[in-house]
């Protein structure tokens, strides 16, 4: 992808950075700097790259499982809106997806179960509970409590969040692949829609734009998974 520039390798994997991503700490930066000053619009651009550091952490751990399946992942890329760890293939083994997916959130959640005491002590419990920009402690209370927000967030059973592909695993394990994606895109797009109203009703744009988001990425998983299984079906004779 020629708008994503390479940060570096671990484990054998190209970290690449969206551009769109490199331009959210200077956005926010300038935003909140002209709002609330030079040290409010520092802590923002510093809180983006350990938010950024947690969406990394979230992916690698979906890599380092796949390659444990001998599955090749070449690259993840961080976007504004999270990272994509782009895998050669999705096994369609259940185990192997459920594994691959759950492991993502569960890192998260592990992040902030090691990251409470250490922060408890040094900011206080006062700081810890109050995230926000206004003072360097308060800061650092956020990358506590965005883990959890990202685990959550991902378990919502809906392409292409990992509870999709979780709940797609566990379908997947009592019926054939297809019925499962098909079952695993509808659940989706019901989710996607619930979105759409809330974020009007709420008058959230943002949530109407993910909820859009979702909605099409669940479209395209089971268009790609009906695409696979037709193209692997044996040609019928004379046809
Ligand atoms: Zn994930």
């Amino acid at each position: 992808m020629g708008s994503s520039f390479r940060l570096f390798r671990i484990f054998g994997i190209d970290i690449k950075l969206h551009l769109t991503f490199a331009l959210l700490p200077l956005f926010l930066g300038v935003f909140y700097y002209k709002d609330y000053g030079l040290w409010v619009g520092l802590r923002a651009v510093v809180l983006v790259l350990l938010v950024f550091v947690c969406v990394l952490a979230h992916e690698l751990s979906h890599s380092l499982v796949a390659k444990k399946y001998g599955i090749r992942v070449p690259e993840i890329t961080l976007y504004p809106i999270g990272g994509v760890a782009s895998m050669q293939r999705i096994p369609r083994a259940s185990r192997q997806e459920f594994t691959i997916s759950i492991v993502g959130p569960i890192s998260n959640f592990v992040i902030a179960l090691l990251l409470f005491f250490p922060l408890y002590v040094l900011l206080g419990k006062e700081n810890l509970f109050s995230p926000s920009l206004e003072s360097w402690p308060r800061t650092f209370a956020n990358v506590f409590w965005i883990n959890p927000l990202l685990g959550i967030f991902n378990l919502i059973p809906a392409f292409p969040m990992d509870g999709g592909r979780i709940l797609r695993s566990l379908l997947a394990s009592r019926m054939n692949y297809v019925n499962a994606t098909r079952i695993s895109v509808f659940v989706g797009h019901i989710f996607a829609i619930l979105f759409v109203l809330l974020g009007i009703w709420t008058k959230h744009w943002m949530l109407v734009l993910i909820a859009v988001f979702i909605y099409l990425s669940a479209s395209n998983e089971e268009r790609m998974v009906f695409y696979e299984d037709n193209k692997n079906r044996p040609v019928p004779p004379g046809g």
